[in-house]
C-alpha cells in the first residue's frame, strides 16, 4: 500500500492502521538545529570526553597540523578539519583510544605586520605581548568556526606555539641541533631595501616597471682554451657574450653560465668573435644590426669538458669558471649569463650547488666595501657603480652593445625604492651534517602515503632542497639564543646557553630575550675567543617559524602521557609536502631519530568549478559559511566525503546538488525507519533469526555485507567509496527495493504479531547500522536519529562503536539448517568481531555462496515479473502493481530451477507460503503458480519462467488495498478482518 493515501470506502479503517510516525523532521533546520547541538556536546562535554574515551585501548594519533591564528577560516582549512574528523571519529567508532589535541601555528610575519600598522613604535617586548593578544582573538575564533562545523577535538586544551611550554620546547629542540653540530651561521644573499636598511620578505616585495641599461659584455675564453676548440680562427680571441641590466654586480661576477648539452655558436660581428646560443643567433645578429656570420659551432658540454675559464671584463687577474646550469634558457638574451651569487637569488643557489664565493662586499646602506675589487669602488653607492662600471666597460672595449630596458623590477613595500640582494650572515641548518638529508629520505621509504604516489612528491621536494635556512629579521618569534661579537662577528652560541634561555622562556615567554642582559647571558669575564673583545650583542634573528611548527612532534607527542610519538597520520594539503611535513621529517630525524609520522595523509586545494584556486581578486571565494547556509553543517561534511584524495575540492552547483540529493535520500531513510519504530523496542520485542521471514533475514545479510564493506572503506579512509556505498544502499538496497516490500506488513499487519515484529527487528538493526555508519560523516543528523531510536541513551553516538552484526548465513548454517538459532540474537554489542577474514568452513562458505546465487536469481524474477506487470499498467488496465494477478510456470529447463525448489523448502520451513513470498516481494495481490504447463502463458524475461499477468480478481480490501475473496460486509479481506474484527 502506498504511502499518504486514505481508502476510498464509507468505513475508515485508518485508525487500525499501523501508520508511521516520528517527531523528527523531514528537513533539518540546519541554522537553529546545528548551534543547538554543538551547544548540548558543550555541556555535556563531549570534547573533553571525546579525548580520553577507550582510554587504555589501542590507540590512534592523528597529529593536528596547526592553522595560522589569523582571519576567518576558509574553505581550505574546513575541508582540512572535516576531513581529520572523519578519520578520528571512525577510529575511534572502531574502539580505539583517540585523543586529538589541536593546535594552532602563532608566531611569525603576518600577525607582526598586522600589529606593526595598528600599532608603530612599540618596544620588542611589547610588540611581542601585543602579538600575542591578537593571535588569542584568531585562536577564539577560529575554535569557534571549527566546533561549528561539528569537529570534535579537545579544544580547551590546545597546543599553541607561542605557548611558554611550548616557546620553550622550540629552544630545547633547537638545543639539540645545536649540540650535534647543525647549526652553522654563514652568508645568505637576500632581497634588500638599502633606504631601509632591511631585509625583505617575499611578501614585502611589490615589483613595478623600471628603466635599466641592457649591456652586452665580453668575457674573453682563455686563450689555451680557444687555440684547442677554434684552431680555425687562427690564435683570434673568443669572448662569451653576456647580457645584464644590472652592470653594478659585475665586480661582483663568480661565474659565467652556460645552459648544458646547447648547441652553440661563434658569430663574427666585425672582426669580433663572440659565442651565443644558437637558437639565438638571429636575434642578436638582429639586435646588433649585422648580417649571422657563423664562424663555428659546438655543443657546450665539449666546452665544459675543458674545464674553461673566463677573463673579467675589467678587474685585473680575475678569472672565474664557465659552469653549465639548466637555469639558463635559450629564450631570451644569448644563454651566457652572467652569475655573482652574492647579489642574486638565483645566482645564489648556483653558487651554494657549485661551491662558488658568495661574494658580497655591500654595506647596508647599499655601498661598496672593504674587499671590492677594483679598490677604487670602496666607498661608492652601488648607483655610482652603475655608471662606473659602464664607463669603464667602454674604456676597456668591453662593451659590444649598449641600449636600455623597461621591465618589472622588485621594490620596496616601505619607502617604494629599488631593492638589491646582498649577502648576509644568516643561521643555517646543515643538512649533510651526520647525513640527515639522506636519512630523512630513507625515512620516508617507511611512511606510507595517501594517494600512494604522493610518496614521490614528498622524497622529489626532500631530494631538491639546498639548505634550510633558519633565521627570520624579524621580532615575533624564538630567539636564536647567540651573541655576537660587535668587534670581529664571532658567534657565542652553546648548548647550555640554549638549554638556559628555554627554561627563562618556559617562565616568561620569548619576551625574556628581550630583558635578558648580555652578561647574565655570557659566562663570567668572556672574552671573544677570536679577537679578545668584550662588546658582545644579542643575536636578534628569529628562527623560521617551520621551526616552530615542525618540532610539534617533540613539543606535543613525545613526551605526552596522552598521546604518543610517532603519530599514526599527519593529514595536510599537498603544499605541506615542501612545508610542515618536511620540517616534521628533518626534525624527527635530528631529535627522536625517527620519523614522526607513520602516515602521510594529503589532500588538494578547494578551487572553484572552473578548476581555479580560490581568491579574492578572481571574486571566485566561497566561505565555509555559504556553504552550510546552502547544505547545512551535515551537508558541508557530506561534500566533503566525496572528494578523492588525489583531486582539488571542486565546489560547484552540480556536485552541491548531487550531495543535498543524497543527503535528502539517507535522511529519509532512516526518517522512515524511525518512524515505523515507534512502538518497537529491541529488548522486548526483537524477533530471533529463526522466526523471521525470509526477505528480513536477506535484509540483515544484505545488511551485514554493506557494514562490513563501509567499514573496510573507514579503514582504508575511502572516504569518497563510504559516499557512494551509502548512497547506493540506502536508495538501491533500502528505499527502492526492501523498504518498499515492507511496508504492507508495517503498516496492516497486527501491531505486536510476528510479521510486523519480524520486518521491525530488521528495520532496527538497519538503523542502527547505518545511523553509527554515517556518524562520523554527518555528525549531527546521526546525534538526532539516536535520541530518537535510542531509548535511554547513555552517550553520544560518537563515544558509541560501529555495529558489529554477524553473518546471517553462516549464522544459520552453523545451527545446521534455520532452525535452533532462536537464542542467537544477530547483532552483538560487545563482541569485537567486524566480519573481517572470519574463518569459514568449506561448507558453510559453500553454503553462503549459495544463498547469494539464489537472492540474485529471485531478484531476476522479481525484475521480470515486474517488468510484464509494466504493459498492463500503461494500458491503464491497473494503476498500481497491486491490482495485479501473476500467473507463472516454472519450466523443467529453467536456470536455478533446483535452487528455486531449495527456496521452496526453506519458506517452508519458516512457516511462509511460495503466494504469500511473491504476493510481498512482487508488491502484487494474488500469485498463482502452474505446476504442470506453461501454456496459454508468455516466456517471461527471465529464461524458462512462462508468465501471464492479469488484473487481479475479487474485491479491493478497503483496509490494505489488495485484492481478494471477501465475505466481510465491507469487504475487509480474511488477513484484515482477522484483526479488525477479533
Ligand atoms: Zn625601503
Ligand atoms: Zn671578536
Ligand atoms: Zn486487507
Amino acid at each position: 500500500m502506498a504511502d499518504n493515501q486514505t481508502p476510498e470506502t464509507k468505513v475508515s479503517f485508518k485508525d487500525t492502521l499501523n501508520l508511521p510516525h516520528t517527531d523528527f523532521p523531514i528537513r533539518s533546520n540546519a541554522k537553529i538545529d546545528d548551534p543547538a547541538m554543538v551547544a548540548r556536546w558543550q555541556s555535556e562535554e563531549l570534547f573533553s570526553a571525546s579525548f580520553s574515551h577507550n582510554k587504555g585501548k589501542e590507540k590512534f594519533i592523528l597529529h593536528d597540523g596547526p592553522p595560522y591564528a589569523n582571519g576567518h577560516l576558509h574553505l581550505g582549512h574546513a575541508y582540512n578539519k572535516v576531513l581529520k574528523d572523519i578519520v578520528t571519529k571512525s577510529q575511534r567508532m572502531f574502539g580505539k583510544h583517540v585523543p586529538v589535541t589541536p593546535g594552532w601555528d602563532c608566531h611569525g610575519l603576518p600577525i607582526e605586520k598586522k600589529v606593526t600598522e595598528s600599532f608603530p613604535g612599540l618596544s620588542h617586548k611589547d610588540l611581542k605581548v601585543a602579538c600575542r593578544e591578537y593571535a588569542a582573538k584568531w585562536i577564539d575564533i577560529q575554535r569557534q568556526e571549527f566546533k561549528a562545523l561539528g569537529v570534535l577535538m579537545d579544544w580547551d586544551r590546545p597546543y599553541l606555539t607561542m605557548g611558554f611550554d611550548y616557546e620553550a620546547h622550540i629552544l630545547k629542540a633547537f638545543g639539540k641541533f645545536v649540540t650535534d653540530g647543525y647549526i652553522e651561521r654563514k652568508n645568505k644573499t637576500v632581497p634588500w631595501c638599502p633606504t631601509d636598511q632591511t631585509v625583505l620578505a617575499t611578501a614585502e616585495i611589490e615589483y613595478e616597471e623600471r628603466k635599466d641599461p641592457s649591456v652586452y659584455v665580453l668575457f674573453a675564453l682563455e686563450q689555451k682554451i680557444t687555440d684547442q676548440m677554434f684552431s680555425d680562427l687562427h690564435g683570434k680571441s673568443v669572448n662569451l657574450l653576456v647580457w645584464t641590466t644590472t652592470p653594478w654586480t659585475l665586480p661582483l661576477n663568480r661565474a659565467v653560465l652556460m645552459r648544458p648539452s646547447t648547441e652553440y655558436v661563434v658569430l663574427d660581428v666585425n672582426g669580433v668573435y663572440v659565442i651565443v646560443g644558437k637558437a639565438l643567433a638571429d636575434k642578436v645578429a638582429a639586435l646588433l644590426n649585422v648580417e649571422k656570420k657563423i664562424s663555428a659551432e659546438f655543443n657546450s658540454d665539449q666546452l665544459s669538458k675543458q674545464l674553461p675559464k673566463v677573463h673579467h671584463p675589467f678587474v685585473e687577474n680575475l678569472m672565474t669558471p664557465i659552469l653549465l646550469d639548466n637555469s639558463v634558457l635559450v629564450e631570451d638574451g644569448t644563454a651566457c649569463v652572467h652569475s655573482a651569487p652574492g647579489c642574486g637569488p638565483e645566482d645564489y643557489e648556483v653558487g651554494v650547488k657549485n661551491n662558488l664565493e658568495i661574494f658580497s662586499p655591500i654595506s647596508p646602506d647599499g655601498k661598496y666595501t672593504k674587499g671590492i675589487e677594483p679598490k677604487e669602488l670602496e666607498g661608492m653607492s652601488v648607483a655610482d657603480g652603475q655608471i662606473w662600471v659602464l664607463k669603464k666597460l667602454t674604456e676597456r672595449n668591453t662593451m659590444l652593445f649598449k641600449t636600455s630596458i623597461r621591465h618589472p623590477y622588485p621594490h620596496c613595500w616601505r619607502c617604494k625604492g629599488g631593492l638589491i640582494f646582498r649577502a648576509t650572515k644568516q643561521w643555517f641548518c646543515d643538512l649533510s651534517r651526520n647525513n640527515l638529508k639522506t636519512k630523512a629520505l630513507e625515512a620516508t621509504n617507511t611512511i606510507s602515503t595517501l594517494p600512494e604516489k604522493s610518496i614521490n612528491r614528498l622524497q622529489a621536494t626532500l631530494e631538491g632542497r639546498l639548505e634550510w635556512c633558519l633565521s627570520r629579521q624579524r621580532v615575533w618569534g624564538v630567539p636564536i639564543p647567540s651573541l655576537i661579537c660587535q668587534k670581529c662577528d664571532y658567534t657565542y652560541i652553546t648548548p647550555e646557553l640554549v638549554n638556559k634561555v628555554a627554561d627563562h622562556v618556559a617562565q616568561h615567554g620569548i619576551e625574556y630575550w628581550d630583558m635578558a642582559t648580555e652578561q647574565e647571558l655570557l659566562p663570567e669575564n668572556f672574552k671573544c675567543p677570536s679577537c679578545k673583545g668584550t662588546d658582545f650583542k644579542k643575536e636578534q634573528d628569529i628562527l623560521d617559524v617551520w621551526f616552530d611548527s615542525g618540532v610539534s612532534h617533540f613539543a606535543v607527542l613525545y613526551d605526552s602521557p596522552d598521546l604518543a610519538f610517532p603519530a599514526d597520520m599527519y593529514l595536510e594539503g599537498k603544499d605541506q609536502h615542501r612545508g610542515w611535513f618536511q620540517s616534521s621529517l628533518l626534525t624527527s630525524m635530528v631529535i627522536e631519530k625517527e620519523p614522526a609520522m607513520r602516515m602521510i595523509v594529503t589532500h588538494g586545494y578547494t578551487v572553484d568549478d572552473k578548476g581555479r584556486k580560490m581568491s579574492k581578486s578572481l571574486g571566485n571565494v566561497v566561505t565555509p559559511q555559504q556553504v552550510v547556509d546552502k547544505l547545512g553543517t551535515d551537508g558541508l561534511r557530506l561534500w566533503v566525503s566525496t572528494i578523492d584524495w588525489s583531486n582539488d575540492p571542486v565546489i560547484s552547483d552540480k556536485l552541491t546538488q548531487n550531495v543535498q540529493e543524497v543527503f535528502r535520500k539517507i535522511r529519509n531513510t532512516c526518517r522512515f525507519l524511525l518512524s515505523n519504530l515507534y512502538d518497537f523496542d529491541i529488548a522486548l520485542d526483537s524477533v530471533p533469526l529463526d522466526k523471521m521471514h525470509v526477505i528480513d533475514r536477506y535484509a540483515l545479510q544484505k545488511l551485514f555485507q554493506v557494514n562490513d564493506d563501509i567499514l573496510k572503506k573507514y579503514q582504508a579512509y575511502d572516504f569518497t567509496a563510504t559516499f557512494h556505498a551509502l548512497a547506493e544502499y540506502s536508495s538501491v538496497d533500502l528505499s527502492a527495493f526492501y523498504l518498499d516490500i515492507i511496508k504492507d506488513r508495517l503498516y496492516v499487519e497486527k501491531a505486536n504479531g510476528l510479521e510486523r515484529r519480524s520486518a521491525q527487528t530488521a528495520c532496527w538493526y538497519i538503523l542502527d547500522t547505518l545511523t553509527k555508519l554515517i556518524a562520523p560523516i554527518l555528525s549531527f543528523t546521526a546525534e538526532q536519529i539516536s535520541d530518537h531510536y535510542q531509548k535511554h541513551k547513555k552517550q553520544s553516538i560518537h563515544l558509541q562503536e560501529f555495529a558489529q552484526l554477524q553473518d546471517v548465513w553462516e549464522l544459520l548454517k552453523k545451527k545446521s539448517g534455520y532452525i535452533d538459532v532462536q537464542s542467537q540474537p544477530f547483532g552483538r554489542v560487545t563482541a569485537r568481531n567486524v566480519g573481517f577474514g572470519t574463518s569459514f568452513d568449506a561448507h558453510i562458505s559453500r553454503f553462503i555462496i549459495e544463498q547469494e546465487s539464489q537472492w540474485d536469481m529471485l531478484r531476476n524474477i522479481r525484475g521480470a515479473i515486474l517488468k510484464a506487470i509494466e504493459p498492463l499498467r500503461e494500458q491503464g488496465v491497473i494503476k498500481h502493481s497491486l491490482e495485479a494477478r501473476v500467473i507463472v510456470f516454472f519450466d523443467e529447463g529453467m536456470p536455478g530451477r533446483d535452487q528455486l525448489h531449495n527456496f521452496f523448502t526453506e519458506l517452508q520451513h519458516a512457516g511462509q507460503t511460495i503466494e504469500g513470498f511473491f504476493e510481498e516481494f512482487c508488491i502484487i495481490s494474488q500469485f498463482v503458480m502452474q505446476h504442470n504447463t506453461g501454456d496459454h502463458l508468455e516466456q517471461s524475461e527471465y529464461k524458462g519462467m512462462f508468465i501471464k499477468v492479469e488484473k487481479a480478481q475479487g474485491d479491493k480490501c478497503p483496509r490494505c488495498w489488495k485484492w481478494g475473496q471477501s465475505d466481510d460486509a465491507d469487504k475487509l479481506c480474511h488477513r484484515c478482518a482477522k484483526i479488525v474484527r477479533k
